[in-house]
């Protein structure tokens, strides 16, 4: 309950005055600390002052005379002990409360305390009203309530209650049930009966300060702590706030054999609604979703992970069904915006993950399996998709390792002109050979390394190596072949390609001409500016510019219309079960190998795997093929020994 959003009436005022209302179970939390923080101090106190009292009776032997055995001396003496153990016990609770040990006895604090109350007013009681009896001073009463007001501050309502019933009922005590030795009936003067009240009084209202001293304090912190666990935009809790709710809600439903499952809902096509309705339009999407998620789970653990990822933690059997009516509510709202959409990617929870973020990443990793279709939008993270994640975490982890260590290497694929069978050059292609886990894919471990925008290192180190190979040839006089490399488009956007491929020319002194470039048609299509400005200035500094995967795209031809490029290599998706009748797939092909010859480009045709394939190419007037036909992608030094055995015919 939020008192502040209340109307702030008088009956409002007056319950805050009293301190009824409730308190959110942090501030309950720092209040109580506080509470036994007192108590440790106060116990501490009282310890020293008893151990002093104790002494001092046996030190300056102020004992009365009727006390001659130790007997006698520890009944005499008796509540002094008992407050002494009492405050002995009270100190050590408190400090292992504060140091966090109590764990199982933190509830009993307030019912400790209070015991400790009670007993200190016991002995204030019944000590004063023997003093009193005596003629003395009703110091002692006095001073056990302090001692008993500090360790109990509470609720404004509780201390009233306190102070008023002990108050005023020893002096009921004083005034009605004291009598002197002689029996006759003693009374507080009128004098002291003010002094006595007004004690009470200030007691009463110090007690209230400090308490709201400490309520304030609390509430300032917890508003802190709320800010530092809630979701700005959706007033969510955040992933460290869903962190520590999951801990708990694991807990709670591992020891009753349940486990429960992690989701990971993303918005589809988010991003097409935040470029049609501005970041605002966007960001009332994203509150809006974060209603309809809380609405749809009300008693679990959620979050808004990052932009348009919610994730919840759930132990509902029908989460499924769950999951379609979050959709239907999505879909109900913004009816117009049919191209919205919910994918859920989810995780099931075992004992040993208890780390959130972790189950996070993998339901978030489910989702990249899912198919492009209206009816699956729930995937499950399996067996087959962990090996992969592993494979994937092992590539980004291991990459620098890969690099420095050798396991990085390339390979090369002859390229053969068609019309005579020599070879032409051939392409360089990298591949992980790992000590540990043995061959990695580049199909991999490129889309990985892009993901995490790392390929420019590995590209880089297939570069110098190419660079070196060549060297190598070069030094021992060796027939020199022609090598094109594969570059990313984030290579562009990483790194400094122009930049980079001219200091390894200078490094080892390599003719421009035997180098090529490759980029594959897809990286052209989107918007970059900067990649055309790169590519530019290396055809311009007489780099061949070849066009990777011709075909395969959507926009092949545009490309063509904005960009020069000196070759183009077509898609080997066109060869895939090239079969002499297969008529269409021909024109086809044909067809781009004449256009290509309007725009005065070379071509290559990729995927070469049979001698039919081989002469319909020619034929069409494909200047060079590559594929399997010819050779698998190789080491350098198998490709230099086929060389050198007149496996592959060089034109001399
Ligand atoms: P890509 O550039 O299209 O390379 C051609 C791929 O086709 C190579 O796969 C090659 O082994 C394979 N291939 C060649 N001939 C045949 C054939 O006759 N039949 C069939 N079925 N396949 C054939 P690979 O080496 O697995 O590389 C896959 C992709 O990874 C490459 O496609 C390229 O996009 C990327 N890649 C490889 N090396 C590098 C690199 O050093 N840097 C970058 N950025 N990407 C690379
Ligand atoms: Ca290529
Ligand atoms: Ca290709």
């Amino acid at each position: 309950m939020n008192e502040s959003k209340d109307k702030k009436t008088v009956w409002y005022w007056f319950r805050r005055a009293l301190g009824v209302y409730s308190n959110p179970p942090y501030v309950e939390n720092q209040l109580r600390e506080a509470d036994v923080r007192g108590a440790l101090f106060l116990t501490g106190v009282v310890t020293i002052v008893e151990i002093w009292m104790l002494l001092r009776y046996v030190k300056n032997w102020v004992l009365p005379g009727e006390v001659e055995t130790l007997g006698e001396f520890f009944h005499y003496t008796k509540d002094y002990w008992l407050l002494l153990i009492a405050s002995l016990l009270l100190f050590t609770y408190s400090s292992l409360y504060l140091r966090g040990k109590a764990s199982r006895l933190k509830e009993f604090s307030g019912a400790f305390i209070f015991l400790y109350y009670l007993f200190a007013m016991y002995f204030g009681i019944t000590t004063a009203q023997h003093d009193f009896s005596r003629g003395r001073m009703i110091i002692c009463f006095l001073t056990f309530l302090m001692y008993a007001t500090i360790i109990c501050i509470w609720r404004p309502y509780t201390s009233i209650l306190l102070v008023c019933a002990f108050g005023f009922g020893f002096l009921w005590l004083l005034n009605n049930r004291t009598f002197d030795k002689a029996g006759n009936a003693l009374h507080l003067s009128e004098g002291d009966t003010i002094n006595y009240i007004t004690f009470m009084l200030v007691l009463f209202i110090l007690s209230i300060s400090v308490y709201y001293q400490r309520y304030r304090d609390a509430s300032k912190s917890w508003k802190l702590e709320q800010i530092a666990v809630t979701d700005d935009l959706t007033g969510m809790p955040n992933i460290r706030k869903f962190e520590e709710e999951t801990k708990e809600y694991l807990y709670e439903r591992f020891s009753v054999g349940e486990h429960p499952i992690y989701l990971v809902l993303d918005i589809a096509n988010f991003q097409t609604y935040n470029d049609r309705f501005g970041y605002s339009g966007g960001d009332q999407l994203l509150i809006h979703m974060g209603k309809i998620l809380r609405s749809v789970f009300p008693d679990e653990p959620v979050v808004r992970v990052s932009g348009d990822n919610f994730a919840v933690l759930t132990n509902a059997e029908d989460y499924k069904e769950r999951v379609a009516n979050i959709r239907r509510q999505l879909k109900t709202a913004y009816p117009t915006e049919t191209y919205l959409n919910i994918k859920v990617g989810s995780y099931r929870a075992k004992g040993n993950t208890k780390n959130a973020r972790h189950a996070i990443d993998r339901a978030h990793h489910a989702l990249k399996y899912l198919h492009n279709s209206d009816n699956e939008f729930i995937i499950e993270y399996d067996e087959k998709m962990r090996k992969d994640h592993k494979l994937k975490e092992y590539v980004l982890n291991n990459l620098e390792k890969a690099v420095n260590e050798g396991y990085i290497k390339v390979y090369y694929q002859p390229v053969m002109w068609s019309e005579d069978g020599t070879i032409a050059g051939c392409e360089a292609l990298a591949r992980w050979i790992d000590p540990e886990i043995g061959f990695l894919s580049p199909g991999l471990f490129i889309p990985t390394l892009e993901d995490a925008r790392q390929i420019h290192k590995l590209d880089l180190c297939i570069y110098e190596s190419v660079f070196k190979n060549i060297r190598e040839c070069m030094d021992q006089g060796l027939q020199i072949l022609p090598v094109s490399m594969n570059f990313s488009r984030l290579d562009f956007e990483l790194m400094d390609v122009v930049k980079e491929l001219k200091s390894l020319m200078d490094k080892y002194q390599i003719p421009k001409e035997y180098l090529h470039v490759e980029v594959t048609e897809s990286a052209l299509t989107s918007d970059v500016s900067g990649m055309k400005k790169a590519l530019k200035e290396l055809s311009d500094d007489g780099f061949e510019i070849w066009l990777d995967d011709f075909g395969s795209g959507y926009s092949s031809f545009n490309v063509l219309k904005d960009f020069r490029f000196d070759l183009l290599k077509i898609d080997m998706e066109f060869l895939r079960n090239f079969s002499k009748d297969n008529e269409n797939a021909k024109k086809i092909i044909s067809t781009i190998i004449d256009l290509a010859e309007k725009l005065h480009m070379g071509t290559v045709a990729e995927g070469v795997e049979t001698l039919d394939a081989v002469d319909f190419l020619r034929e069409a007037g494909c200047g060079r093929l590559q594929g399997y036909y010819y050779g698998k992608p190789m080491p350098f030094e198998e490709l230099r020994s086929k060389i050198d055995n007149g496996e592959y015919r060089v034109r001399s």
